[in-house]
């Protein structure tokens, strides 16, 4: 027994919910990650500014619309398009092929402003029959 009356400093840099321990108990006897400093027993810097920079990028879908500048669009806008493309990424082409016919129609849909059938004939040929799944 080191501490006689079992006080304990406050330390302005633990975590003042789990006190350095980086976990609590709770009243069942679990012992649960502190939710106050994420398991690190530290208190977590504040600086009164919030980190923005990251926050997580997920799923974002581009819904560019059509004629809109789009600087770096990697999936096409139209409906018929997003469908070929799928198709694409679902076959069995190399992902530098599949890429690059994604490219074809986003770069078609841009100029066309959508993707004719003869250029949906095109690319289909060239994904070939789909794996039947
Ligand atoms: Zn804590």
């Amino acid at each position: 027994m080191s501490y006689g009356a079992g006080m304990k400093e406050a330390d302005p840099n633990v975590c003042g919910v789990c006190g350095g321990d980086g976990r609590i108990e709770n009243a069942w006897g679990q012992v649960a990650r502190c939710p106050s400093c994420g398991g690190s027993g530290k208190r977590a810097e504040d600086t009164g500014f919030r980190d923005v920079t990251k926050t997580k990028e997920s799923h974002h879908k581009n819904t560019h619309r059509i004629g809109a500048p789009a600087p770096k669009q990697t999936w096409p806008s139209t409906a018929v398009g997003a469908q070929l493309a799928n198709d694409i990424k679902s076959s069995s082409l190399a992902p530098e092929t599949k890429e690059r016919l994604t490219r074809e129609i986003i770069e078609h849909e841009s100029t066309h402003g959508q993707c004719t059938k003869t250029f949906i004939k095109k690319v289909r040929k060239q994904i070939g029959p789909l794996a039947k799944s």
